[in-house]
């Protein structure tokens, strides 16, 4: 059981801020994990997501802001505890573990009591992680998935109560990545250790996440769990972000926005207001009413059928991810559909 006081974030991080020369890379990023949770930092490269991480580790400096560990201060502009005093377990891609160590000796290494109770320590981990049988292997010895066993086991020796991870899986072959992935979220949980990771992968970040920060330029610009950012996302960008979309303009009359696909309601944006209308590729169906098209391209891909149509009405160009096999190609008529519950309306 966490000895967290139920209220205090195990990590919060306020207004974190930092320039290199005169460029803004984190920009007034706050930030509570709780014990136990699984946060990913999510966004594309260079917004900001390492140098976020890289603050909290202490091994990059603090422009503004503050960074608390269990309601501690541990840095702000004036005050920094080292890196290795902050008790937070790192987990990187390049994670490298001892060459000349046993297995048994990496995972121990960061640890201090009696011989004892370290070595019960080392040995309930390594089981933990499925590698008590490699104990006394040396890491030249051990395959790609199974070293970063051997690292999970070491980063969580010392009992951090909080886990830096950045793209931690990215150096795994598909086969082994989802696995491992879901082994270490199941014990980091188990150990109740606050976890932030830095992904730019959305299907990683909706898989292991209990919530997502998305971040663009340097901010934070949603956060919440999964489904909040799937379902209620704030902009078309943050759409964008998840899934392949498509984008229909209009202007808001009387509190509805009219489409070729038929009117949406728009109740919370002023009458003349410029949007655009938001829909995921895999949400638009071919039908047997609806938004007349021509077909311009179509693939099967195995599970789904992309196709790619031109609206007649308008002009505009609608890319669609239907499951199955739809037995279309080129120059044929179809008629398109979407539920107005799957679309998304946001000012231009
Ligand atoms: P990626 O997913 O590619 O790793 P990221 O989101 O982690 O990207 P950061 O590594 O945090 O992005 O970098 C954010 C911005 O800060 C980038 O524009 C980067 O070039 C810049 N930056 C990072 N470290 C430094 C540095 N030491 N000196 C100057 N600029 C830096």
């Amino acid at each position: 059981m966490s000895d967290n006081p139920s209220d205090t974030p195990r990590l919060d991080l306020k207004h974190l801020t930092r320039r290199f020369g005169g460029r803004v890379a984190v920009d007034d990023v706050s930030l509570s994990i709780a014990a136990g949770q699984v946060t990913c930092l999510l966004g594309p490269s260079g917004c900001g997501k390492s140098t976020t991480l890289r603050m909290v580790a202490g091994v990059e400096q603090v422009d503004a802001g503050e960074i608390y560990v269990d309601g501690r201060l541990i840095c702000d502009t004036r005050k920094s505890i080292p890196a290795e005093d902050r008790q937070i377990g790192l987990m990187f891609q390049d994670f490298a573990l001892f060459p000349h160590l046993r297995v048994s000796e990496n995972v121990g290494f960061g640890l201090t009591g009696d011989a004892y109770a370290r070595m019960a320590r080392v040995r309930d981990l390594l089981a933990r992680v499925g590698m008590e049988r490699f104990e006394a292997a040396y890491p030249h010895e051990l395959s790609g998935g199974e070293q970063q066993r051997v690292a999970l086991a070491r980063a969580l020796a010392p009992r951090p109560g909080v886990m830096l991870m950045d793209e931690p899986f990215s150096g795994l072959d598909n086969r082994l990545r989802d696995g491992i992935r879901d082994d270490t979220l199941d014990i980091l949980r188990s150990e109740d250790t606050a976890v932030l990771l830095v992904t730019h992968e959305p299907e990683e970040a909706m898989r292991i996440s209990d919530r997502i920060a998305l971040m663009r330029d340097g901010s934070i610009v949603q956060e919440g769990t999964p489904e909040e950012l799937y379902n209620q996302p704030v902009d078309a960008a943050t759409v964008a972000f998840f899934s392949d979309i498509n984008r229909v303009s209009g202007t808001v009359k009387k509190g509805i926005l009219d489409t070729v696909f038929g009117p949406l309601p728009a109740s919370t944006l002023a009458d003349g207001t410029k949007v655009c209308a938001v829909m995921r590729q895999h949400d638009v169906r071919i039908t047997v009413k609806g938004a007349a098209a021509t077909v311009e391209r179509c693939r099967f891909l195995g599970t789904a059928t992309h196709v790619k149509a031109r609206l007649e009405a308008t002009g505009d160009a609608i890319t669609l991810n239907q499951p199955g096999h739809i037995p279309i190609g080129p120059g044929e008529k179809v008629h398109l559909s979407v539920d107005p519950q799957d679309c998304f309306i946001f000012p231009e």
